[in-house]
């Protein structure tokens, strides 16, 4: 258990059906399998709601992502020790962070993977394929766990709280980040905008970091099926932005051929 109490950042240690910090503050497990350090927080949804998670899940279970997600498995596997803990920093609903999970267990026959994001919908879904994984309810600006904790941090096109990110990695420990890169999606905005503009990759040097990897993974994938093509839309930023008459161009659309193009970086915590 790696995570820490959100009201006074002691340690949590697990008792039956709750986690308990030694100033008695106390989270209870909830069924899903995961801790929700937002509770009392604020009302309201966090983060992507349950139609957003649902069509990200339906997508991702395509497989059009998997080159990247064998990529990943295959960073983490090298980069963890194999009795080293490794945590995803806005897992989304955990497409990534169960490949990766799966490819330490099934190689090093152990592993230790915590994972956290804003939105309860996605944690859960994550609950559910894969119990192995350390799960919580948690933003990237307040990560639920101690300084210098972890030998990999992973982010997947989750926002970047650098300080944080600096903060829960041992020295000498791994940053793996993957962004979409300037062509991702590009065919999909040719559909909907008249001008559609490349993704900008600001710059890619991180303080605090060496960066030891930067690499492209670019391929292209068909989507057959209006359905396949409209969860992939509903998992972009396009999807709050676009209005009901550039939409119907997506929903008009039977198939599409469409570019993956990735950046994969690896950090290393100077
Ligand atoms: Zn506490």
């Amino acid at each position: 258990m790696h995570f820490t109490c959100p009201n006074c950042k002691e340690k949590l240690n697990i008792e039956e059906k709750r986690a308990v910090c030694k100033n008695g503050h106390s989270f209870d497990r909830a069924r899903g399998g995961y801790y929700n350090f937002l509770l009392g927080n604020t009302g309201g949804v966090h983060g992507d709601n349950k139609e957003m998670v649902l069509a990200r899940r339906a997508f991702l279970g395509g497989g059009y992502y998997a080159p990247l997600a064998r990529w990943l498995g295959g960073l983490a596997l090298e980069l963890t020790p194999k009795d080293g803990c490794l945590l995803d920093a806005g897992a989304g609903e955990g497409y990534y962070t169960d490949f990766i999970e799966r490819t330490l267990y099934e190689n090093n026959g152990i592993s230790d993977v915590s994972a956290f994001d804003i939105s309860k919908d996605a944690v859960r879904e994550i609950g559910k394929k894969n119990s192995r994984i350390s799960l919580a309810v948690a933003g990237s600006y307040h990560m639920p766990v101690s300084d210098g904790e972890f030998d990999t941090v992973i982010n997947t096109f989750s926002p970047l709280a650098l300080e944080e990110t600096r903060r829960v990695l041992k020295s000498g420990g791994h940053f793996i980040m993957a962004i979409p890169g300037e062509m991702h999606l590009f065919d999909l905005k040719a559909v909907i905008y008249d001008t559609p503009y490349k993704n900008q990759v600001q710059d890619t040097a991180l303080e605090g970091f060496e960066l030891i990897i930067d690499e492209p993974l670019t391929y292209k994938f068909n989507l057959d099926t209006p359905e396949a093509i409209n969860n992939l839309f509903m998992m972009t930023p396009y999807a709050y932005r676009t209005k009901p008459s550039d939409r119907a161009k997506v929903g008009a659309l039977s198939s599409l051929e469409c570019t993956a193009d990735f950046r994969v970086f690896v950090y290393k915590k100077l």
